[in-house]
């Protein structure tokens, strides 16, 4: 990738896009083509060939996505499928037609089966049944990775996927019904404190285990593959450990300074038991993370603070 090589950030306003389109900047480059939701519906496959037709970009990420939490997953399943399924479809065949140079595609770790053995390696997709909850989304995104495998060897095209884990940072979405377990938790504790309320109620047992990684350390590896990896298949983006739900939600209480007590709704569902990636690939390629837990949630808490002002 040279500075001045014209990069399309896909969903540059989400958690992810705006973290790798921050990364680029910082690394140098500035010849950025951006386009919001309402600009460009990545939905509409006339508006997507009529944007690559006119900009012609050299490096893609594909960072935009229908995404949620369990029960955002859960309940508008059709969308999970309709949504990813079309962004991506458009979005990588009109990079295959106006000759992008390379393009990254974001998966999750939900694509890989619900009880595989842990740490998740890449060569366990389709070894099994996905975890029920998250299925729609699992199976657009899992299309996405053969898409840009099928591209790659029938038109030779340098299309690569990334498999993130469980994801936090600045601009994560806040919204109790739809948002990921991190950011629902420092809101609900942040409340709670201001509030004085005696409870903050944790989804499910809180016995599963999920492994987090802060979205700057996601950008700083995605920067790094788009320049050294090019291969068919996948690669995780992992922090290599994970964590409790229950011991998350002690962490969070103790960093939001929440004296109440912690109870369970067991209504809602737990999900997958253990989602750990195994991170050995993206090791022995030379990137490994930086931000540790605990740091990475002070500065989510401190950057949720800022955006209720
Ligand atoms: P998942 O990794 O796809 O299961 O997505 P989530 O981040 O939404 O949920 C992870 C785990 O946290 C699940 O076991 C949830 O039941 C649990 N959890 C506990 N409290 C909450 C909450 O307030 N919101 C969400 N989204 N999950 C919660």
């Amino acid at each position: 990738m040279n500075k001045t090589d014209k990069i399309y950030v896909a969903g540059h306003r989400g958690m992810v896009g705006s973290a790798i389109l921050k990364r680029l900047q910082a690394d140098g480059f500035h010849n950025f083509v951006l386009r919001t939701s309402t600009e460009l519906d990545l939905r509409n496959q006339a508006e997507v060939n009529n944007f690559f037709e006119s900009e012609k970009p050299d490096y893609v990420f594909l960072a935009a996505a229908k995404v949620g939490g369990i029960l955002a997953n859960d309940t508008y399943r059709a969308e999970f499928l309709y949504d990813n399924l079309m962004i991506q479809g458009n979005v990588i065949h009109a990079a295959y037609l106006n000759k992008v140079e390379k393009l990254m595609f974001l998966g999750s770790s939900c694509i890989y089966p619900k009880l595989a053995p842990q740490p998740l390696r890449e060569e366990y997709l389709l070894s099994g049944k996905l975890e029920p909850t998250n299925e729609p989304y699992a199976i657009a995104k899992i299309a996405g990775i053969k898409m840009c495998d099928a591209y790659r060897s029938q038109y030779g095209c340098r299309f690569v996927s990334v498999m993130p884990t469980n994801l936090y940072g600045n601009n994560d979405n806040y919204d109790l019904h739809d948002s990921h377990v991190l950011a629902a938790l420092i809101r609900k504790f942040h409340e709670a404190k201001i509030f004085k309320r005696h409870e903050v109620v944790v989804w499910g047992t809180g016995n599963p285990r999920r492994e987090f990684l802060h979205a700057d350390d996601l950008a700083e590896a995605c920067c790094f593959l788009m320049k050294f990896y090019d291969e068919p298949g996948m690669i995780n983006i992992g922090a290599g450990e994970d964590v409790g739900i229950n011991e998350l939600a002690m962490l969070i209480q103790d960093i939001v300074g929440y004296e109440g007590k912690i109870t369970h709704d067991l209504s809602k569902p737990d999900g997958t038991p253990r989602k750990l990636l195994d991170v050995s690939k993206l090791r022995n390629l030379g990137w490994s993370p930086k931000i540790p837990l605990a740091e990475g949630i002070r500065r989510t808490y401190s950057d949720y603070i800022t955006s209720l002002s």
